[in-house]
């Protein structure tokens, strides 16, 4: 179909986070007014500093936009403009100067930064008389929807959820199709640089194993969803916490890049022919963690570096690199800590239950600052999210809402045991322990030298010895959290 060449001014589509065309309220509403649609994405990592998306992000993102633009040629008929600067408000402005749009849509994200962009953006457009207008896309409800009884912000989930619920049943629309193509075509394309060009992509290879585990692409959503409801939502309850077994949906990294958006997933779930049992509605209760976790970062914006609870201020951290370069690269000799840092290394994603064994490690077992441990995950993470990863991070620690108590010390042992009892995991992740019998795999230094051999092992050569003794550190950790208690009182 040739489409006219309209006289009507465009309306700018602003692709932030979201990068479908199925339930995208911005494209939607922008292509309904009939007037001519301009996309557009803006690579500014210097503006989102520090919180640029790190390299595995990037992986990501290169792919997801890849798949968008490739869906709006084919699908819309629509080129996606790329373009890289310091500034969205600037870029935009050249865009409106050459394109005489009247309209910037977009999608509303919750990271302090991105707020503030939002902010100046709708303050620079208002000068040219354009108009802003932002659409919640990526949230079951606003992040500022809810309140407590006392008028406050939740900081304890099982309340937050009981809230959300209620008003997610009564007011959630239903999902927005993907819009038809546009009839009419802008007089003028602005600009737009390669994607090759933004640099996403590593130039050391360290990602060849990513594309084995991922389909970084919208038709990958789609797949994960449809699978996940299909084959694993039942035993979703009974297999979620069991790093050996692919019982989640591993949607996360989708969700955050927006490639299917949480109303989609909500719906999704609703339909199917499994909706009522255990595992729907503990599924669902997740992405509740997921919107719990915007609702802090939007009311309290400092969290992503600086403790909710206050007191954790003067935590007496440790400062010991070698620690922290032995955390990262899975060589702390406890052989369930060492499996979820490579699982993350390999694939850019690491089991929930792995998350809080590695995270509670980290600042109890070590005693290195959680904000470490955050940065690591916030460069090697495919789904690295601000609002979820600081939710994450100062639940394992202690210091923010609804936080696991200081003193609940995983201990890594017994998780192991309890979590990955045969040891499966462990051993694709160290292939050097792959021998050793499920009774020895989660305390190697335990077995006998010789025996050890036997199997291939030989500790502090092919496997390290433990960096910290579990008992130890555990009672230095309580020592700790004593000390601060003391401070408080
Ligand atoms: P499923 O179990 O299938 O859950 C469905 C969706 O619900 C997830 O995709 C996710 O969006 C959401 N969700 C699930 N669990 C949580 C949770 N505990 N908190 C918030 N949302 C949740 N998740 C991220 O998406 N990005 C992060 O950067 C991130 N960092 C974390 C850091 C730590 C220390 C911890 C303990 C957890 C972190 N999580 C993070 C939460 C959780 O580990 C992942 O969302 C989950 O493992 C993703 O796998 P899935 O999609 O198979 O989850």
């Amino acid at each position: 179909m040739n489409r006219q060449i309209s006289t009507q001014a465009p309306i700018i589509v602003w692709f932030r986070r979201n990068l479908r065309l199925a339930d995208n309220a911005p494209l939607y509403h922008a292509i309904a007014t009939g007037q001519p649609i301009i996309p557009v994405f803006l690579w500014t990592p210097e503006a989102d500093a520090p919180w640029q998306p790190g390299a595995a992000s990037r992986w990501w993102l290169h792919h997801a936009l890849h798949s968008l633009a490739t869906a709006l040629q084919e699908q819309l008929g629509l080129t996606l403009v790329l373009q890289a600067g310091n500034h969205p408000e600037t870029l935009l402005e050249t865009i409106i100067q050459q394109t005489s749009a009247t309209a910037v849509y977009t999608d509303e994200r919750w990271e302090p930064f991105a707020i503030e962009q939002a902010n100046t953006t709708q303050a620079t457009l208002a000068t040219h008389g354009v108009a802003f207008q932002q659409f919640n896309t990526s949230l079951l409800n606003h992040p500022t929807a809810l309140q407590n009884k006392q008028g406050q912000p939740f900081k304890v989930f099982t309340p937050f959820w009981k809230t959300a619920v209620p008003l997610i049943e009564t007011t959630l629309e239903k999902c927005l199709p993907i819009p038809p193509k546009p009839t009419v075509q802008a007089p003028i394309t602005p600009p737009s640089v390669s994607l090759d060009s933004l640099k996403l992509l590593p130039t050391v290879a360290w990602d060849t194993d990513f594309y084995t585990h991922w389909q970084p692409t919208l038709a990958g959503a789609k797949e994960a969803v449809t699978s996940f409801l299909h084959s694993r939502v039942t035993t979703y309850d009974e297999h979620r916490n069991h790093p050996d077994v692919v019982g989640t949906s591993r949607l996360s990294p989708y969700l955050h890049f927006g490639q299917i958006g949480a109303r989609q997933v909500w719906w999704a779930t609703q339909a199917s022919a499994k909706a009522t049992e255990k595992g729907a509605t503990h599924f669902l209760s997740e992405l509740g963690w997921r919107e719990f976790a915007h609702h802090l970062l939007v009311h309290f914006p400092t969290t992503p570096t600086q403790p909710l609870r206050t007191e954790f201020n003067r935590f007496p951290w440790a400062n010991n690199p070698e620690h922290l370069h032995a955390w990262q690269h899975g060589e702390t000799g406890y052989p369930i800590v060492d499996a979820g840092m490579k699982e993350l290394w390999h694939t850019g994603w690491m089991h929930n239950r792995s998350r809080m064994i590695v995270g509670s490690f980290l600042v109890k077992h070590l005693l290195l600052p959680w904000q470490a441990g955050a940065a690591w995950f916030w460069d090697t993470l495919v789904d690295a999210d601000l609002a979820q990863n600081t939710l994450g991070w100062q639940w394992i620690s202690g210091c923010g809402a609804d936080a696991a108590p200081y003193f609940r010390i995983f201990n890594p042992i017994l998780q192991g045991v309890k979590f990955d009892a045969e040891g499966h995991y462990v051993k694709r992740w160290n292939p050097v322990l792959a021998k050793l019998p499920a009774e020895t795999i989660h305390t190697p230094w335990e077995q006998k030298p010789a025996l050890l051999r036997l199997d291939g092992v030989t500790l502090g050569e092919n496997y390290p010895t433990p960096i910290v003794d579990h008992t130890q550190a555990r009672a230095k950790a309580l020592e700790a959290f004593a000390l601060l208690k003391q401070e408080t009182h």
